[in-house]
């Protein structure tokens, strides 16, 4: 696959050098060493770093911050009056100590100055005397009872007329920078008046074309810069926010629109449907009828894959909504024409789930070769990490041979020694734990580039699949095949030992009516730091989904672990006589395929587990769901987890036990996840509580370096907007020769993510 663009600025010296201009330069040479490592220590190494080093946000002179927020261990910056100021010998030491109060009307924040003699501290008390404003800057402590900040910086706004002379200065908004203990936000907003005074336009590459910059209503570049850093209105920093959400979306679609197009130039197989081929025999035994969303989706990819441009699509549904039974039909149609198709899985387990439930579909579709084999058969192999070097040699033996048409796997699929010679399509189970780099290993195996099937059950609201996703259509099928009974959900409190003991009788009494439960917890051993409740190896591509967001407000309590409470079921009166099985992700593979045979066969009808039952395991008897530390988890991740159960006849219950505070964040969003069912509605909800970092983190777009501003939900029109135009720019001029300001940004976009993408693995 061509790539559009040159991806080695970041790592050529030349290249900062001779197009990074003004913008490259060092800021420690610029500012001095000093204010240059502190910066540094920031993140902000360059003079365009530290313009893009944006206000949290603005004061007002006349408006007071308000104290009240204030947390113990913040770091802050804050506006305020002072009330007091108290000079004074320490009793019984030597030293005198200066205490000034500051307010902002209604509560108060002490400022504490030690100092070897009076004298030292009195130029504090000048400048801080009663009435006067300004600026303090610090972290909170507590002191008997008040919140302190220990010598703060501060500037006094006196100070700063001193300094700048500026009388209209007076009711200028005032930035309010991300800042640290070695540099405070004011000193901050001088170095980015150093920098941005001598600079021009022809040092800054404007990004957005004057007729998008027109058409939305947006200033340029400059201006920009400095309606965000040095406003004379609170509408000069607005807009300058607008401009730059609109410049990130524009540079992001610009570089999927590049990608998407780049991908659509190459040549891929087309695969007519043949009639009377594997897929029409596979379609005769399927035991049930495709639904009319299947159907609907079947016959998008049949069309996509049957053109010589790679089909690129994302495939969205709920769990058990039918997605792999509409892959392998796809996949089918691929081995109809001579190709070869492969599925990739996250996890072992649920690539040997799907080699089992694709197999068990085909029948002896899949025994090609072998007695009792169908004649337009196939042969699927599954490929794993930890297969036996015996098995393996057989398996690539078949891949490369092209005599196998499905080859399922995990990660082990993507290495080198893997060959899949007519490969003509991909299908990737849950994208969102594969980084774009191991889908274009993957994509490069074969001839012609493969056609692309990215299927996913965390439902994405429209913009993150746009943002994370978009250089792919999207499909989604929203209806369960009919005859799913559902789920219940539950919320048990944890310091109600009947409501617990109440969850254990009704495990018994599900297991007794020949049902299965699933016992989920967010560790496997007692005593590990929390915190891993992605364990079983998703954690390390940084789509933790973790929560800890009342940390600071709870004490630490352990968190469950599978060995404990597997310990703990086992002398659980409830549940005397029942089997209790254990899995996670760092047992060995047969031990792990052990424990999901004993629990789908109802020997171990109750399976405590971690996540790695998370996504696509599929036992129907499956009927109760119990989440142990249910906060823990994403609200995405609990929505999976209950998918795993009422997947059969018979209703399925979800119940999640958690301490949390009913007051708190974290029950309110379990509240929102026991409300409802709609998995999208829920992905929006888990957006709107969770920081976007996190959310992009989660979605493994690895772009979240270059996205500052953007929210991807509130932004929906601005993203709608730039993908739009971005698209119709490549379209005409893919190489971006009208644009040039454009083309440095994307070039620099995606080699930041490419540096993203290093650090994450
Ligand atoms: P997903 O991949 O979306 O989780 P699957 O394709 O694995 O869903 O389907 C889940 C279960 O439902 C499987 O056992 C599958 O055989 C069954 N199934 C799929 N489509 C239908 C349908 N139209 N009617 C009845 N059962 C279906
Ligand atoms: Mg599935």
């Amino acid at each position: 696959m061509n790539q559009p663009i040159a991806r080695e600025s970041r790592h050529d010296p030349a290249f900062l050098g001779e197009v990074g201009g003004r913008l490259g330069r060092s800021l420690e040479k610029e500012l001095g060493t000093r204010t240059g490592k502190a910066l540094g220590k920031l993140g902000v190494h360059t003079v365009g770093d530290l313009l893009r080093h944006y206000p949290r946000r603005y004061g007002d002179r006349g408006k007071l911050t308000a104290l009240r927020e204030l947390r113990v261990g913040d770091h802050v910056t804050v506006i305020a009056e002072v009330s007091s100021n108290d000079l004074r010998q320490m009793r019984g030491k030597s030293g005198s100590i200066l205490n000034v109060r500051i307010t902002d009307g209604t509560d108060e924040l002490l400022l504490t100055f030690f100092g070897k003699h009076s004298r030292s501290l009195e130029h504090h008390q000048r400048r801080l005397r009663r009435g006067a404003t300004g600026m303090f800057s610090g972290t909170v402590s507590a002191y008997r009872g008040d919140r302190q900040l220990t010598h703060p910086n501060y500037e006094t706004f006196d100070d700063l007329d001193d300094e700048f002379a500026a009388v209209q200065k007076v009711d200028w908004p005032i930035p309010i920078y991300p800042a640290s203990a070695s540099i405070a936000s004011w000193q901050i907003e001088k170095a980015v008046e150093t920098v941005l005074r001598p600079l021009t336009a022809e040092d800054v590459p404007e990004a957005l074309p004057a007729a998008y910059r027109r058409e939305h209503d947006l200033p340029d570049v400059m201006t920009a810069l400095r309606g965000l850093h040095a406003p004379r209105t609170p509408e000069d920093w607005q807009r300058a926010r607008r401009r730059f959400r609109h410049e990130e979306a524009f540079v992001l679609q610009t570089a999927l629109a590049q990608r998407r197009a780049a991908t659509l130039s190459d040549a891929a197989t087309a695969y007519e449907p043949r009639g009377g081929g594997i897929r029409d025999a596979f379609e005769a035994r399927l035991p049930f009828e495709l639904t009319a969303g299947q159907w609907e989706v079947a016959a998008v990819l049949e069309r996509e894959i049957a053109a010589p441009v790679p089909m690129m699509r994302l495939l969205q549904g709920e769990v058990g909504s039918g997605k792999t039974v509409v892959a392998l039909r796809a996949m089918l149609q691929v081995v109809d024409g001579g190709g070869q198709a492969a599925l990739l899985a996250p996890t072992e387990v649920l690539a040997q789930q799907h080699h089992r439930s694709i197999t068990g579909l085909l029948g002896p579709l899949a025994e090609a070769g072998m007695l009792g084999g169908a004649e337009e058969g196939t042969r699927v192999v599954l490929l794993t990490g930890s297969m036996g070097a015996a098995a393996r040699r057989k398996a690539l033996a078949a891949a490369a041979s092209g005599e196998a048409g499905i080859v399922i796997g995990t990660h082990a699929l993507l290495s080198e020694v893997v060959q899949i010679p007519d490969l003509g399509l991909v299908v990737v189970d849950e994208q969102h734990r594969f980084g774009v780099e191991q889908r274009d290993a993957l994509r490069a195996k074969g001839r012609a580039t493969p056609h692309l099937l990215v299927m996913t059950a965390t439902p994405i609201p429209r913009t993150v699949a746009m943002t994370s996703f978009g250089d792919l259509e999207t499909s989604t099928l929203r209806e369960l095949p009919a005859g799913r009974a559902g789920v219940s959900t539950n919320i048990v409190p944890a310091d109600r030992p009947r409501w617990v003991e109440r969850t254990w009788e009704r495990v018994r009494e599900e297991v007794e009516a020949g049902g299965r439960a699933y016992v989920v917890c967010p560790r496997i051993t007692a005593g590990e730091n929390g915190g891993d409740a992605t364990e079983d190896g998703f954690s390390d591509d940084g789509s933790d989904e973790l929560f800890a967001l009342d940390e600071a407000a709870e004490p630490r309590r352990p968190l469950a672990s599978v060995e404990e409470v597997a310990a703990l079921l086992r002398q659980t009166p409830a549940l005397a006589g029942v089997a209790i099985g254990e899995m996670h992700g760092q047992l060995p593979t047969d031990t792990k395929d052990a424990a999901m045979a004993d629990f789908a066969a109802g020997r171990t009808p109750v399976l405590v587990s971690t996540t790695v039952i998370e996504v696509g395991v599929d036992v129907p008897e499956a009927t109760v769901m119990v989440v142990l530390d249910a906060d823990r988890f994403g609200l995405s991740q609990l929505h999976q987890l209950r998918g795993r159960v009422g997947r059969g006849t018979k209703p399925g219950m979800c119940l999640a036990v958690t301490a949390a505070h009913p007051d708190s964040g974290s029950f309110e969003r379990l509240a929102a996840f026991a409300a409802t069912t709609d998995g999208f509605e829920l992905a929006e909800t888990d957006l709107k509580l969770r920081r976007e970092g996190d959310v992009l983190g989660a979605t493994q777009s690895g772009r979240s370096s270059s996205l500052r501003l953007l929210r991807v939900l509130q932004d929906a029109d601005i993203i709608d907007a730039a993908r739009a135009a971005a698209r119709e720019l490549v379209a005409h001029d893919p190489a971006l020769d009208s644009e040039p300001g454009l083309a440095r940004m994307v070039a620099e976009s995606i080699d930041e993510d490419a540096a993203a993408y290093l650090e994450r693995t």
